[in-house]
């Protein structure tokens, strides 16, 4: 008996020793980072010939400020919603970027800002529209997720509810930028020239409208395999009508799920509403078993392209791949990898 149960055990333990190792192959994944990060702060026409060393430097630092942030809380275990967050706040509180601060103007002259969150591991999202008195429109975003039963809230309603939740309310006037401002009165000077020229409106002229964006963005995987995407942005310079954008809209601007990957667009709204761009990236992964670069490129370069769409994402996969891709002459960008490697440009290369 005492053989039996010797030679058991022996034939068992063979089994356990060759058996795991082929589970674990196909079980784990090769992850290429345990944790990362990535951020975008809008693309558009930006071109190194209008661009001032100085502005540039500027740039550089608030998003090197930003992602190690959103680094410093996935190195110590943190969640990958907080990095998003907190990452997004340095972004939107500073004026440099269309977001919280930067917001551009409205036709009418006031700042309406749109920002949205989705988490990877439940599938739940949050988002906000047309707010005008929010300092900081991610973190009411990921209150509408958490403690409401909605994904998305807007305007007044959204206010009303931030103010129960207890979530920075600021003046309108917060929002005032001089340089924002400028860049309207550009356009509506633009436009009325444009409107003696050939009658038609030049609202959504790419010629006429503000050649960049500005949009803020980040993707985050942490330790423990959640991905969040959060986008924030004031929108388009000269909106009017109350019009919404992409960024918002769960699946245009903002998606994550922890069996593809996270995405956060930045670009020509409308186009990015109609293309779903990116849920289609996270679909192609799922459906097409496509790479994460793959996807990206397919959904921006061939298929955003193609419609007549102008701008860019950043996206991080379930084995932290990063990836950005745009269809414009730059995209203010950032990535940092486990190993706290940073990677920060504007300019294509
Ligand atoms: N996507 C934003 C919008 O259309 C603009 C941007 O990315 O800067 O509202």
């Amino acid at each position: 008996m005492k053989t039996f149960f010797s030679t058991l055990f022996a034939v068992s333990v063979l089994l356990v020793n060759c058996t795991n190792p082929i589970e674990q192959k196909s079980d784990k994944p090769q992850k290429t980072n345990e944790f990362a990060l990535v951020v975008h702060g809008g693309a558009g026409t930006i071109l190194k010939k209008n661009m001032t060393p100085e502005k540039e430097k500027a740039y550089k630092e608030k998003l090197e400020e930003a992602i190690k942030v959103g680094y410093n809380i996935l190195k110590n275990g943190g969640k990958s919603i907080d990095a998003v967050e907190q990452t997004i706040h340095i972004l939107e509180n500073s004026p440099l970027f269309n977001a919280g601060k930067g917001a551009v103007f409205t036709h009418e002259e006031n700042n309406e800002l749109d920002a949205s969150i989705m988490t990877g591991n439940d599938l739940n999202a949050g988002s906000v529209a047309g707010v005008t008195d929010i300092k900081n429109p991610i973190t009411l975003a990921r209150k509408v997720m958490e403690n409401s039963e909605h994904v998305m809230l807007s305007g007044k309603g959204a206010s009303i509810f931030a103010k129960e939740q207890g979530v920075e309310i600021v003046d309108p006037k917060y929002f005032f930028t001089e340089n924002r401002f400028n860049s309207l009165q550009r356009i509506k000077e633009k436009m009325k020239a444009e409107l003696d020229h050939d009658g038609k409106s030049a609202f959504y002229d790419p010629l006429i409208k503000d050649s960049k964006f500005g949009t803020v963005g980040c993707v985050a995987l942490d330790k423990n395999g959640n991905i969040t995407a959060g986008t924030s942005t004031g929108g388009m310079t000269n909106k009017r009508w109350n019009r919404i954008g992409d960024a918002p809209i769960i699946g245009s601007g903002t998606y994550a799920n922890n069996a593809t990957c996270g995405v956060s667009s930045t670009g020509w709204g409308e186009y990015f509403i109609r293309a779903q761009v990116a849920h289609d990236i996270s679909a192609l992964m799922d459906y097409k078993g496509l790479s994460l670069k793959d996807a990206a490129k397919e959904v921006i370069q061939n298929k955003l392209t193609k419609l007549g769409g102008t701008g860019g994402i950043i996206a991080v996969d379930k084995n932290g791949n990063m990836v950005f891709e745009f269809n414009t002459a730059g995209m203010y960008r950032a990535s940092m990898n486990d190993k706290g490697e940073a990677e920060i440009k504007i300019y294509k290369d």
